[in-house]
């Protein structure tokens, strides 16, 4: 950096348009960076894409000194310091990959005062050699990115976050900024703990993304759903296709080829040549779509993407949120679209139980999918609960872009169907010492004389066809609703029902169940006004 006073945010905008090349500072990115100048803490919540860099950059280059940045994500350290130096920035990072000159050639640039940036792992910054060589140069400011990394109950955690609640110690006139995108209340709180940073000032910038009009709709064939979705409001349109597993995403990209709709597939299944070539054919061309795991975009920049799409349910509201993020970066409409059914519950909880982690682990993915099931089950404004989730306040008005403020769902009494599907999981238990699973269920219920209801003399059974006032689909949405609700649970590696601590309230008609009905018709851009 400079030798020249720390300065005023006139300073940091001359920065902002010499070096960057930018006309003016984003959100918050004035304030943050006027603050930081001035020598005070900061802790800045921004989403993805929202501009957190130059939060610490600006600093770094206008206060006296080197500006020092952890950074857990390694392998991008060099694209980093690669795309400052272009910008006539001196840039330097020391981390596991480098050998001993390289590694010798930025200490002598610190110590010279000659960087205006350092990039560093947290494992190298608890080093004690680290933090001797830190003593011995002039610092600017510390930045910790992807600060929620201090978080344990984050699925990020990084023990070696927890020391750098020393900087505070041994550095006491260096101001320090965290910053990170996927930040809860909770978190927050953490960050500001565990990084020992009670003074710091707090910048939340709104994770509202107002042009994504978020859809969720009841997944019944999701892969004509999804042409029909893509043919009457997206023709044309480069999007992304989000599904589980990568033998779906291979078949969903073969489906919309062969429906006349450009399709590459994406995951980590494809050798790294094919992943390569797919990922800058998106970018570079208008119209394509990616049929993609969650491996796919991870720092991938495309301003233009009109939807994204999931065919299965995403594991967290995190994960929902990040990846529809990457819809409209341009600002113009976009659409996040999600088709979501009794199967994803089952198979997502399945998941969970059978998953390696501890009980502590399964315990915080149970939470999170809650969460998710929240989300997808709300008759209230989708946008408003996504913000609530992050801790800011909602419109109560809602927004007026999601399918829910569109068309408000309908919602019914759904006590009584409730306790026709319990006092079957009951009755099955109970007189068989038989579990089983929805389609058994239903097919009772409904009273359908089935292979497996014969074999299993099930057409004896006292519920038999109790339930013929219902659909099968009606059916399959109450049984998705009370798995949501916590008013039954699944079981095993077949998916079998089983009752809840909360069920007996059900049975026992101490409590009721209103259930979302089922909407008959869909939502589309159409209904909405907006093309
Ligand atoms: P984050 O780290 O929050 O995900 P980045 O710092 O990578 O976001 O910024 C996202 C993009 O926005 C980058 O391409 C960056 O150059 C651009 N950007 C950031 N601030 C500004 C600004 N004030 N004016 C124009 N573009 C900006
Ligand atoms: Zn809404």
């Amino acid at each position: 950096a400079t030798t020249e006073m720390p300065g005023t945010e006139s300073e940091a905008l001359a920065t902002l348009h010499r070096v960057f090349g930018y006309e003016a500072f984003r959100g918050e990115q004035g304030e943050v960076i006027e603050h930081v100048v001035a020598g005070g803490d900061a802790v800045v919540l921004m989403p993805t894409g929202g501009g957190k860099s130059l939060c610490y950059q600006i600093p770094s280059l206008v206060r006296p000194g080197t500006g020092v940045v952890v950074s857990p994500l390694i392998a991008l350290m060099q694209d980093q310091v690669d795309a400052l130096r272009a910008l006539g920035v001196r840039a330097g990072f020391m981390n596991s990959t480098q050998d001993f000159d390289e590694r010798r050639t930025v200490e002598a640039e610190f110590l010279a005062g000659e960087l205006d940036l350092l990039y560093l792992a947290p494992e190298r910054l608890r080093l004690d050699t680290t933090l001797n060589l830190l003593s011995r140069g002039k610092i600017a400011v510390f930045a910790i990115d992807e600060a929620h990394c201090v978080s344990q109950w984050g699925h990020d955690f990084r023990p070696d976050y927890l020391a750098l609640s020393l900087l505070g110690e041994r550095w006491p006139d260096v101001p320090r900024i965290a910053l990170t995108a996927t930040a809860t209340h909770a978190t927050h709180q953490e960050i500001t703990q565990r990084l020992r940073m009670p003074t710091a000032r707090h910048f939340v910038a709104s994770f509202d993304r107002p042009n994504i009009q978020y859809r969720i709709v009841p997944k019944a064939d999701p892969k004509k759903q999804l042409l029909s979705f893509l043919r009457e409001e997206h023709a044309g349109d480069a999007g992304i296709v989000y599904c589980l597993s990568r033998n779906s995403v291979d078949k969903t990209a073969e489906f919309l080829s062969r429906n006349g709709i450009e399709a590459v597939p994406y995951h980590a299944g494809l050798d790294a040549g094919t992943r390569a070539a797919h990922q800058s054919r998106f970018l570079r061309e208008e119209g394509l779509v990616v049929c993609a795991t969650i491996a796919f975009g991870m720092g991938i920049d495309k301003p233009d993407v009109r939807f994204v799409a999931h065919l299965d349910l995403p594991k967290s509201i995190e994960g929902y949120y990040q990846e529809t993020g990457r819809g409209g970066r341009d600002g113009l409409p976009s659409t996040a679209w999600m088709a979501y059914g009794l199967n994803d519950v089952i198979q997502q909880r399945k998941m969970i139980q059978s998953s390696e982690g501890d009980e502590a682990f399964r315990r915080r993915a149970a939470a999170h999918l809650e969460s998710m099931l929240a989300l997808c089950e709300t008759v209230q404004c989708r946008r408003g609960q996504l913000l609530a989730y992050f801790g800011q306040e909602p419109d109560p008005k809602g927004c007026g872009n999601c399918d829910t403020c569109l068309v408000p769902p309908e919602t019914w009494d759904g006590t009584v169907a409730a306790q026709k599907v319990l006092s079957t999981v009951v009755r099955l238990q109970r007189e068989r010492g038989q579990k089983f699973g929805a389609v058994q269920i239903v097919d009772i219920l409904m009273g359908k004389r089935s292979a497996k209801v014969i074999q299993f003399d099930h057409d004896q059974l006292s519920v038999f066809g109790i339930g013929d006032d219902l659909s099968e689909g009606e059916w399959r949405g109450v049984i998705r609703q009370l798995l949501a609700q916590g008013l039954l649970a699944v079981e095993g590696d077949y998916g079998t029902l089983v009752l809840t601590d909360s069920s007996g309230e059900v049975l026992r008609r101490e409590r009721e169940v209103p259930l979302r009905k089922e909407p008959k018709k869909p939502v589309t851009a159409r209904t909405s006004g907006s093309s």
